[in-house]
């Protein structure tokens, strides 16, 4: 027992100094695998960042996408509503008329491409010179027609 004891106070010391050092690689190893953790989350929490700003920036060019076609629409609307302003639509006939002058316009082309195409006079209505369309006029008379006399000695 003595001899024990004596081993026990003989190596005591080297065995704490052991200890330590075992424990003080121990410290080392998991400070070192706690890095190798936190790093592998830095890298992932910057690889959620990165794909947030991607789909970030994907939202903001979709909504200036829309954003720019809404403006264009509008400009469109509030451009065709002006264009419309200064017309008459005259039903009986199918045309517009111009409110400052009372010349006519091709009701088509007004309506279908806010195209502002006047129309030409022709004998019995109007014709659009753009799409060709025309627009009969409904008081039109053809001239009567004098019946010829037979004169059976006219050469
Ligand atoms: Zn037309």
């Amino acid at each position: 027992m003595d001899i024990f004891k004596n081993i026990l106070l003989y190596f005591g010391i080297p065995t704490a100094i052991i200890g330590f050092i075992v424990w003080l690689i121990q410290q080392l190893i998991s400070s070192k695998a706690d890095n190798r953790s936190l790093k592998l989350q830095n890298d992932s929490l910057k690889e959620e960042k990165s794909q947030a700003i991607v789909t970030l920036q994907r939202t903001i060019d979709k909504y200036a996408i829309e954003n720019a076609e809404f403006k264009e629409k509008l400009a469109k609307y509030t451009n065709r509503d002006i264009i419309l302003a200064r017309y008459e639509f005259i039903p009986s006939l199918g045309i517009f008329k111009h409110k400052s002058d009372n010349s006519s316009f091709c009701h088509k082309c007004l309506i279908e491409k806010t195209l502002e195409s006047p129309l030409k006079s022709e004998m019995n209505g109007w014709r659009c010179s753009v799409c060709d369309s025309f627009y009969s006029n409904p008081n039109y008379r053809p001239p009567e027609q004098k019946p010829q006399k037979y004169n059976p000695f006219d050469f």
